[in-house]
């Protein structure tokens, strides 16, 4: 498209969770499958500077960028849906306003002027906003406010889109996303909250051009035509969300409702391509009519907290559909295995996963887990944290050394298969201080890792402190588990595999990231596919027995 850069605002009414992030992913996908290029930024009102110190409890899992910005999981939800890299531009919060507007201060930037919310720190956020557009790339840049509408934190940022939408004119358009509540007593969906919603944001000088409306039940007749003349929008763009049994399903409802084409109109774009939704219909096809099932097991410590672990079940989706296969899981909590009742847990799983995470809390769990998918030949996935387990159990129990751990949970532990990396230890700062971001990795022919990437030469991202020690790399070597993946120029252990064992790959990296519905990771398709043996080769008995 030739012209100037579109901005789309998308807040939220009502209560927050209503799905901000997929509705902007989706019309995302709409717009790039009419050949379109766009990108989708969150702007999260809290006072962090990013997600990386947060607990997951909190907002769920911190997803890692190419370029090693710690961010809101939303960011992966866009990645997947659209298949471009996103970046620290991607996410802004307002910590990282007034942390750029306070540093200006004391370099004299602001030639002693009084600094205040406005116009200093909505100048800054429009700067940010505006950021993506200058980079001439993109044809739209979604921008989605985090929170609710009427929340003091939102304040500043609901300002900065009225003025850019004062300012751009054409060029910007607002869309506000709301709830249909469900009276069951009286059978029917209530509007007074959207009108409430909008009002408010009318309040602050935010006429909204376009409702998405969440609902759980059909829109009855009538109710957009209400909904349009007490909101001043137009009845097209009255937009019915009902729920999706998938994510994935929300692109196509979208487009049934027309909500790329209202976008456009009301941008004013008038000619545009039809949509090209091929790959992700086949995505859909195979997702949602498996021709089988396996059962995986997710150990991890916040099993309790789906979202803590949101890139993964959603890269064991993406690597079960390149299966037409549905991944059921089993979510198990780490701080609950023993040695005693770890067979119970995980009986009858086709394939482990041990989850990344910090900390001591669950790891003598997961490491029960690694022992007991390496004993009993079952399809196993160690992902950071994971892999560390995986070496510490192969370290105890196959070399003898019974005090082997990682220095984070044991400083003094006389075995320190994984230690910190020398760089790291001067570093005393919690946030932005790990090893982050896209490194490349070579991995040795011939290995697990190398069959399913088809090549040598990766590069994936990283979240984490602590390393493979490579004084103990021979005796492992000797013992059957080997380094199938390095870093070429610091030489850290990136890939372990077992020899002698069906499918057992621990990544001190995070596959997860990067797979999405056009790229499914190969590590996830591989996992899978070894678990569907894994589930041929224990059904055999009893198919035997029948
Ligand atoms: N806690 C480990 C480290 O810092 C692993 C981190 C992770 O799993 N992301 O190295």
């Amino acid at each position: 498209m030739t012209g100037s850069t579109k901005y789309i605002f998308v807040t939220g009414g009502v209560t927050s969770s209503l799905g901000k992030g997929i509705v902007s992913a989706s019309l995302a996908k709409l717009l790039q499958a009419r050949g379109f290029t766009v990108t989708i930024q969150k702007l999260d009102p809290y006072i962090n500077i990013d997600p990386g110190t947060l607990n997951p409890y909190e907002h769920g899992e911190c997803y890692v960028t190419e370029d090693g910005a710690e961010t809101d999981l939303d960011l992966g939800h866009y990645e997947r849906f659209l298949d471009t890299p996103t970046s620290q531009a991607n996410n802004v919060t307002t910590g990282r306003i007034y942390q750029s507007v306070i540093n200006k201060e004391r370099r004299g930037e602001y030639l002693g002027k009084t600094v205040q919310v406005i116009p200093h720190i909505t100048d800054e956020i429009k700067r940010h906003i505006q950021a993506l557009g200058r980079k001439g790339i993109y044809d739209f840049v979604i921008t989605e406010v985090g929170g609710t509408v009427g929340d003091i934190e939102s304040l500043p940022y609901v300002e900065a889109i009225r003025q850019l939408k004062w300012e751009k004119g054409r060029d910007a358009l607002a869309i506000h996303l709301t709830l249909l509540p469900y009276l069951s007593t009286s059978g029917e969906l209530k509007t007074k909250p959207t009108q409430h919603s909008v009002k408010e944001l009318l309040s602050l000088g935010v006429q909204p051009d376009i409702l998405v409306c969440r609902t759980e039940h059909p829109m009855q007749k009538g109710m957009k035509e209400k909904i349009a003349l007490f909101c001043n929008v137009d009845q097209r763009a009255v937009i019915e969300s009902a729920d999706a049994s998938t994510i994935y399903d929300v692109p196509l409802l979208m487009q049934q409702e027309e909500l790329d084409k209202v976008v456009l109109e009301k941008l004013g774009i008038t000619r545009y391509p039809e949509a090209d939704l091929d790959r992700w219909r086949d995505f859909l096809r195979r997702f949602k009519e498996p021709r089988q099932t396996v059962l995986i097991g997710l150990v991890g410590k916040y099993v309790e907290l789906h979202d803590a672990y949101k890139s993964i079940k959603e890269a064991l989706d993406h690597g079960g559909a390149e299966n037409e296969t549905r991944v059921e899981l089993r979510w198990v909590h780490s701080e609950k295995l023993t040695a005693k009742n770890v067979a119970r847990h995980l009986e009858g799983l086709h394939g482990i996963l041990v989850a990344p995470g910090f900390g001591s809390r669950g790891i003598e769990g997961k490491i029960e887990a690694v022992k007991y998918a390496r004993g009993h030949g079952v399809p196993f996935l160690g992902i950071c944290l994971g892999m560390q387990c995986a070496v510490i159990e192969f370290a105890r129990n196959v070399l003898g050394h019974a005090e082997a751990n990682s220095t984070e949970m044991d400083p003094d532990t006389q075995w320190p298969v994984i230690s910190m990396m020398e760089e790291q230890k001067a570093k005393v700062d919690m946030g932005g201080t790990m090893r982050l971001g896209s490194y490349p990795c070579r991995l040795v022919e011939g290995t697990l890792a190398a069959q399913a990437y088809g090549r040598t030469s990766i590069k994936e991202r990283h979240r984490h402190r602590y390393e493979f020690n490579n004084a103990f790399i021979e005796e492992f070597r000797k013992a059957g588990m080997i380094a199938a993946g390095m870093n070429p120029q610091a030489k850290l252990v990136e890939v372990v595999e077992l020899q002698g064992h069906p499918w057992f790959v621990g990544v001190q990296y995070h596959p997860e990231y990067k797979s999405t519905v056009a790229r499914p990771h190969p590590l996830f398709v591989h996992f899978v596919q070894a678990s569907l043996a894994h589930a041929a080769r224990t059904a055999q008995p009893e198919a035997a027995k029948a």
